[in-house]
């Protein structure tokens, strides 16, 4: 008998239509070959768009549905011209992060082809590594909370001792996995601002504390500003990442970009029962309507979550698809001649989806 699965699906603004439906099609076609596990979709209304129409940026039905669901998938919400009346846009992907306690966002940074890598590798070196972002608190904390008069603004950043010791378990234990697979050489490195900033020295020193339960996981420390200088001048050079949110925010887009741009790199919000799986960019509206938006991000953040999903409930067969699909947008990636124009192509987002599918089915 299948395992069924329940995914809250919120595919929100701008492109974010255009990229899940293929990635939607792709998995319907991994889990009809499989046959040993069954997902159930189920549509969530959200966003800038919905807010329009009706006034809700994040209904209860479609929080309901996310709570209720085992895992969700969302493309991208908000549109810079659709603001709450204080001025900041429609963001219901943050408010899910504070929901549910999405604390640990995973970002991994992968090189697949050199051909996309802004970077010169002089002895080829491989580029793999995953940022952590703190994703309920840090800088965002404040967020819809900013005291604003007409002479000055302030944002207050938070860091909590609880959520800190999560997220630096959470990357010790990353670190530890890759390390038993032989991805990673077994280092977290915490980025902060601990010269600066009493919060960061504070969150340093749980980072030290918590370094102690991992005596096989070498714990490093770097400022973020240096960290920004090594990730282009040496980016093999990392394996896990850690660091808050405002911080995490930056410097995932820089890993983006190394790996060729937005439009390839996937990312996570995982909490300790619930994870929502979405790419790193936005909805990219400059580009919304007109079938060009790479949906290989989205298609890769799936992936993430049949892996998610495997793990959490040890199904060997989603993790064999999680490996499978990744190996399949590689593919597609390496051949290079179904890609879209962010990374240099001419495919539409539907070619660039039917490459991966024709991958999968051979
Ligand atoms: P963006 O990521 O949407 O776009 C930045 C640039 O990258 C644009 O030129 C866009 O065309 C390009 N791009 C992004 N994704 C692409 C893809 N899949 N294929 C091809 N090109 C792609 O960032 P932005 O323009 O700063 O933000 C647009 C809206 O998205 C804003 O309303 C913002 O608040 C929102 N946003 C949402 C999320 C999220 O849902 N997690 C994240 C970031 C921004």
């Amino acid at each position: 008998m299948s395992a069924e699965f329940d995914i809250a699906v919120f595919e929100g603004d701008g492109i974010g239509p255009e990229i899940m439906a293929p990635t939607i099609e792709i998995l319907e076609q991994l889990q009809f070959k499989n046959k040993n596990y069954k997902l159930n979709f189920k549509t969530a209304p959200a966003g800038a768009k919905h807010y329009q129409q009706t006034s809700e940026s994040l209904p209860q039905q479609s929080l309901k549905i996310a709570e209720e669901s085992d895992a969700i998938l969302l493309s991208a919400m908000g549109l810079p011209g659709v603001r709450y009346p204080d001025g900041t846009e429609i963001s219901p992907q943050i408010e899910l992060r504070k929901a549910f306690h999405l604390f640990a966002g995973v970002r991994p940074v992968t090189v697949r082809d050199s051909k996309y890598c802004p970077i010169h590798r002089p002895n080829g070196e491989t580029i793999d590594f995953v940022l952590i972002r703190e994703s309920t608190e840090g800088l965002f904390h404040s967020m819809g909370k900013g005291v604003v008069t007409k002479d000055q603004a302030t944002e207050t950043l938070l860091i909590t001792r609880d959520v800190s010791e999560q997220l630096f378990d959470f990357a010790f234990k990353l670190a530890e996995q890759r390390k038993a697979t032989g991805i990673g050489p077994g280092k977290v490195t915490c980025v902060d601002k601990a010269n600066v900033f009493r919060a960061f020295a504070f969150f340093r020193e749980i980072f030290d504390e918590r370094a102690k339960n991992y005596p096989t996981i070498e714990a490093d420390h770097a400022y973020v500003d240096a960290i920004a200088l090594w990730m282009v001048q040496r980016p093999w050079s990392f394996d896990v990442m850690v660091t808050e949110n405002m911080f995490g925010d930056i410097l995932s887009d820089l890993g983006a970009g190394l790996m060729g741009g937005l439009g390839v790199a996937p990312s996570a919000d995982i909490g300790m029962d619930q994870a929502v799986f979405q790419p790193c960019h936005g909805s990219a509206p400059d580009i919304a309507g007109k079938g060009i938006a790479n949906p290989f991000a989205m298609i890769l953040s799936a992936g993430m979550m049949l892996d998610w999903l495997g793990h959490q409930h040890k199904n060997k067969n989603m993790i064999t698809d999680a490996i499978k699909l990744k190996d399949a947008v590689n593919s597609v990636l390496a051949d290079g001649n179904n890609v879209t124009g962010d990374i240099g192509g001419v495919a539409s987002t539907n070619e660039a989806a039917q490459a991966v599918m024709k991958c999968l089915k051979e």
